[in-house]
């Protein structure tokens, strides 16, 4: 079985219900999801601007091989509605692939460990609250050590429905 960390990202529709869908299908068609972090609303990274982001990251285990699961989460996303605009843009659902167990893959189609995972404030924040141990299989730091170190100054919040400033439903 194979252990892998998804991070999950939406900033359209209806961020909360569309994370709880892509989840959803990530147990039925992915594998059984082991740990899942809190929700998180993130200041948009790379194109900042944009609406800010609902993230979570999940423990999932699979006997998918690392293409097949890019495929199975590239489906997932599109049956959610995404349409692929722009590079950073805003989208109803992103699934990426951080971790592949220790595994370092460097495919036309697949980079693995995501190469932005030391540069994103948003994918450290809920990943170290699963995983602050789990070493970064190139870099040989921990979560924790790269969230130490992480020049990201974008804000990264727990994600409270009944703010008033809070990710809005559509
Ligand atoms: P970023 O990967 O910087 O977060 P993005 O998520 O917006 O950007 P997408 O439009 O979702 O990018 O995906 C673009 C391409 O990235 C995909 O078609 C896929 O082949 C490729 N890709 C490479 N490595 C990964 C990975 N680790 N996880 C998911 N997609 C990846
Ligand atoms: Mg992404
Ligand atoms: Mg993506």
């Amino acid at each position: 079985m194979n252990k892998v960390f998804l991070l999950l990202g939406a900033n359209l529709g209806n961020p909360a219900t569309q994370l709880a869908k892509a989840l959803e299908k990530i147990e039925s068609q992915v594998g059984e999801i082991e740990a899942c972090s809190s929700l998180y609303e993130s200041e948009a990274w790379g194109v900042t601007d944009q609406p800010k982001f609902l993230n979570q990251v999940a423990l999932v285990f699979t006997s998918l091989s690392p293409l097949d699961l890019l495929d199975k989460v590239q489906a997932i996303e599109d049956n959610l509605g995404r349409v692929r605009i722009s590079k950073w843009g805003a989208r109803v659902i992103d699934i990426d692939i951080l971790y592949f167990n220790e595994d370092c893959i460097q495919h036309e189609r697949l980079i693995v460990p995501h190469p932005y995972l030391p540069d994103r404030r948003f994918v450290l924040v809920p990943l170290s609250e699963i995983a602050p141990s789990f070493k970064h299989p190139k870099l040989g730091l921990t979560t924790v050590d790269l969230l130490a170190q992480c020049e990201d100054s974008l804000s990264v919040h727990p994600y409270n429905p009944n703010d008033n400033d809070a990710i809005q439903i559509d």
